[in-house]
């Protein structure tokens, strides 16, 4: 009877952990999404997250870089140099940030193969053929996102998707005007609200992976490396872990099956997760979320 009771207890605690989902966390933007607060560097910016990263033994995560933001810019240099020297890795974010839904396909192209210089210079040894789409656009017509598509594939590209997406970038910019004015309950305010959104957006784009796989997947969540990225990340550590994320590199998350299929539709002229786009092609409904508090970030702290 013992011997029996301990088989179904390794059965149960085998499949809790079979169940348990990964997240890969990739940063875009680099070096630098959003404003600096005042006398801090990009180096800095990068050298805070990097250190939150190796303290909680974060597996490699990626940064997608535009190579257009070294140009005259030393500071932004030593910030990704130090962000390989970390043992991060790097991908191709496109060269400026380009806009596909704005941009023709050979344009768009140029820019994919402009980055690439600065991304085998940072990162010889590694795989850098990882593109994430600026704004998660990824073509406003079918034509253009096949072209640019055959363009990744032919050129040795893997999609980096995000499944996981609550704009964390409109934190950045807010926090580093806040800090400027040294405005501690502001401050306060960025990190409850921060918290928050994250919650409910991570539990709702989960509900989404099910509504469109039946089951939960192993994630890819979206951030940006800036001001506000040093501060607030071992709270996001924690609070994946509360919800029983573990971490996950990039390459494990997408090796999940529910990345393979392309959803080949254009969904929204806005851009979207992976797991927007399936929502749209399967015609489900979103489930119901707070809105976001665009117009206190914008407003909080204000020059
Ligand atoms: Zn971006």
């Amino acid at each position: 009877m013992f011997s029996r009771l301990l088989f179904l207890f390794a059965i149960l605690l085998a499949s809790s952990f079979s169940f348990a989902q990964g997240v890969a966390l990739t940063f875009d933007d680099l070096p630098l999404n959003g404003e600096l607060p005042p006398g801090v560097t990009r180096l800095q910016i990068a050298a805070g997250a990097i250190d939150v990263l190796r303290r909680h033994h974060v597996p490699q995560v990626f940064g997608f870089v535009n190579a257009k933001k070294l140009e005259g810019n030393p500071d932004g240099a030593e910030a990704l140099k130090a962000w390989v020297a970390g043992g991060e890795r790097v991908g191709s974010h496109t060269y400026s940030h380009i806009d596909l839904h704005q941009t023709a396909p050979d344009v768009f192209q140029r820019e994919i193969a402009q980055d690439e210089p600065v991304l085998e210079l940072l990162s010889p040894k590694d795989d850098w053929h990882w593109f994430r789409y600026p704004f998660l656009r990824e073509g406003d017509t079918l034509e253009k996102r096949r072209a640019v598509r055959a363009y990744l594939t032919e050129h040795g590209y893997k999609v980096a998707q995000v499944t996981l997406d609550y704009e964390d970038y409109l934190w950045n910019t807010a926090y580093a005007h806040c800090a400027a004015k040294n405005d501690a309950r502001s401050i306060e305010w960025l990190t409850t609200s921060y918290m928050s959104v994250a919650s409910e957006y991570i539990d709702g784009n989960r509900e989404m992976a099910k509504m469109v796989f039946g089951h939960d997947i192993n994630h890819v969540l979206l951030l940006h490396l800036g001001a506000f990225s040093s501060t607030i990340l071992p709270q996001v550590l924690d609070l994946l872990q509360q919800k029983g994320l573990h971490l996950i590199t990039l390459e494990e998350a997408e090796r999940d099956p529910a990345y393979q299929p392309d959803p080949d539709s254009v969904s929204s002229r806005f851009g979207g997760s992976i797991l927007e786009q399936w929502m749209d092609v399967k015609k489900l409904t979103y489930p119901k979320l707070t809105p976001k508090p665009y117009k206190q970030l914008a407003d909080i702290c204000k020059p």
